[in-house]
């Protein structure tokens, strides 16, 4: 059993195999089983009256008191063990994972906007999102208004104001860097947005999609955010075999995430709650490998006289606001890279059907590497004219990168580079 007497400063990734579990709940297994039951039995039925009062808000849970284990929808020891190790990387009060990184995305905003409301977005945002902000949210009355990471305050604001709605200001949702152009918002600026149309009754929310850079690189809260999510899918999960989500924020808004959830019942099941636990114990070690072999993918790209741009943090030039965000916001450029290929979708295509190594597919933050073509597939159903202005074009490639060896995967690129 882990000792309740470890240094404060101990970091994460010594916490990951054992935070939260105790071995003495089961027979002193050292890993954390798989509780796979719908539902728990209480030890007397004062217990359960105790557990619904709070599960149901009736009362406020007492200083000490833990919420009992009551039904595999409201709470299981697979997601509270794996919640409570989420909140150390963001150093987070409360966490609560779901089903997928859309569930998560969709019950925040269904959580705090209502009709009437404004939501405001950053530009491009991940498909999904997208979708279901233009075509769901505004079947219930929600104005949107998309901004990009090159409008200044000022704009932002005179956007708001002119909607006529700054009193309905909700949220303020982004996805920084963005897909698959990392371009980069800056959060302490939406901040200062968010509260000057906050007041003592109504504070505007700020979301942040970290999926592309955290946990590790990125702690949006530590900026200003109230919400930070992501879709575990991706490097949390990091082994392309669950889908997964997870919402991280205070005691305040965690508990009404999840009460929500309670009543979708979007929130995982134990099986996937546990291998997300044994994907934690992995994710530094993972992403560390993985940002190391975008350091020389990067490199040997730029150099390549088939490759006219690549997209990727560790080349914002020096002396830019982008730069001035990157160094504020980012511990690391990441491992998710984009670049033009000279020529077009004809040339884009001949190198994404000569890979061996690399394997084309949409997704991230896996063990291996992916490439795809934004264009016609992640952002394929993106108005042209936008994903022109975006600078997302049909020259584009999108690469994640893996654990592979370095070498191998820029073997694999120049020699399907040498197709075109
Ligand atoms: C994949 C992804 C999502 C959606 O997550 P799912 O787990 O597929 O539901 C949301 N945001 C970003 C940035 C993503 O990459």
């Amino acid at each position: 059993m882990i000792k309740k007497d470890l240094p404060k400063n101990i970091k994460p990734e010594s916490l990951m195999m054992s935070y939260g579990y105790q071995s003495e709940w089961s027979e002193g297994a050292v890993k954390c089983p798989i509780f796979q039951t719908s539902t728990f039995a209480f030890k007397s039925a004062e217990d359960g009256k105790a557990f619904f009062e709070v599960a149901y808000g009736l009362r406020e849970k007492k200083p000490d008191e833990n919420l009992g284990l009551i039904y595999s929808r409201l709470n299981n020891p697979d997601l509270e063990i794996l919640e409570n190790r989420l909140c150390l990387w963001d150093k987070s009060e409360a966490c609560a994972v779901f089903e997928s990184g859309m569930s998560a995305i969709a019950t925040v905003l269904l959580e705090y906007l209502q009709p009437g409301d404004l939501l405001l977005y950053s530009k491009p945002l991940y498909g999904g999102t997208d979708h279901f902000i233009n075509h769901f949210l505004t079947k219930y009355g929600i104005t949107v208004i998309g901004i990009h990471a090159d409008h200044t305050q000022e704009e932002i604001i005179e956007k708001i104001e002119s909607s006529g709605l700054q009193d309905k200001l909700g949220v303020i949702y982004m996805e920084t860097p963005a897909n698959p152009t990392n371009a980069l918002m800056d959060i302490a600026m939406c901040r200062k947005i968010a509260d000057q149309f906050s007041n003592e009754n109504h504070r505007v929310q700020i979301a942040v999609d970290n999926t592309y850079m955290g946990p590790l690189w990125s702690h949006p809260l530590e900026h200003g955010a109230d919400i930070v999510i992501y879709s575990a899918t991706k490097y949390i999960g990091g082994h392309s075999d669950l889908i997964a989500g997870a919402v991280l924020g205070s005691n305040e808004i965690i508990g009404r995430i999840k009460g929500l959830r309670t009543f979708l019942g979007n929130m995982t099941g134990p099986w996937t709650g546990w291998l997300l636990m044994r994907s934690l114990e992995t994710l530094k070690a993972r992403m560390e490998i993985q940002m190391n072999n975008a350091v020389k993918v990067a490199d040997f790209l730029i150099n390549h006289d088939k490759v006219e741009k690549v997209f990727y943090l560790g080349f914002i030039p020096e002396g830019t606001s982008q730069y001035e965000i990157y160094k504020k916001q980012y511990s690391s450029a990441g491992a998710m890279l984009s670049f033009d290929v000279v020529g077009g979708e004809a040339e884009a295509f001949k190198v994404l059907n000569n890979l061996k190594l690399i394997q084309l597919a949409v997704s991230l933050g896996g063990t291996e590497s992916l490439a795809e073509h934004p264009y016609t597939m992640t952002h394929a159903d993106v108005p042209v004219d936008q994903k022109q202005a975006m600078g997302i074009t049909e020259k584009m490639i999108r690469l994640s990168v893996g654990v592979e060896n370095a070498d191998d995967i820029i073997w694999d690129l120049e020699q399907a580079l040498s197709k075109i």
